[in-house]
């Protein structure tokens, strides 16, 4: 069992303005890919071929399997979690009641999750998660890391590595991140909460 690129629910183009259609070719066909293709290739004949992606994040030890493998698991979640651009998009139900409790309202989570994902020095990525009780939690994880290898349940991740942004903002990292509340589809991080 190879592990598979995910299928993107929307056209390459349909996420326009926030993310290009060239990004999209870019970090979903090549950047994504390689990672793909890197982690099958290195788990080839190896204790962790025909794993899972997520069993691979959480047991392979430090280094280039655990790094593909982390950005294969990232970008898959990553990718799926959009949809085309809608006007004062908001979580609903679960995930609303989630955020509220956790950080007081959506526009208190959206402050405090763009800080970490703004702050976030050098390359890696924002997440929001569920703790083992089912709390909502905002972290910062380096380079290829995903909140799993800690024990959470990943919800919702911003790539901040530059390749995410720069053809659409160039070094303005701080106005994608406001643009980006706009195509994320809620219904798929509820889908993802336990
Ligand atoms: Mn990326």
């Amino acid at each position: 069992m190879k592990i598979d690129m995910p299928r993107l629910p929307y056209a390459e183009d349909a996420l326009e303005p926030v993310i290009s259609k060239q990004t999209i070719n870019f970090h979903y066909g090549k950047h994504l890919q390689n990672y793909v293709n890197t982690t099958n290739s290195l788990v080839e004949g190896t204790a962790l071929e025909g794993k899972s992606v997520e069993e691979i994040v959480k047991s392979a030890p430090e280094g280039p399997v655990y790094n593909n493998a982390g950005q294969t698991l990232n970008h898959s979640l990553y990718f799926l979690q959009f949809m085309p651009q809608a006007d004062n998009n908001e979580p609903k139900g679960r995930v609303a009641d989630a955020i509220n409790a956790a950080f007081g309202s959506f526009g208190e989570f959206k402050e405090r999750f763009t800080k970490a994902a703004a702050t976030l020095f050098g390359s890696g990525w924002a997440w929001l998660s569920q703790d083992r009780d089912g709390r909502l939690v905002i972290t910062q994880e380096a380079n290829g890391d995903n909140p799993l290898r800690g024990g959470l349940n990943p919800l919702l991740g911003i790539d901040v590595w530059e390749h995410a942004y720069y053809l659409d903002f160039q070094n303005r990292r701080a106005d994608h991140l406001t643009a980006i509340w706009s195509i994320i589809n809620w219904e798929v991080v509820e889908d993802r909460m336990k």
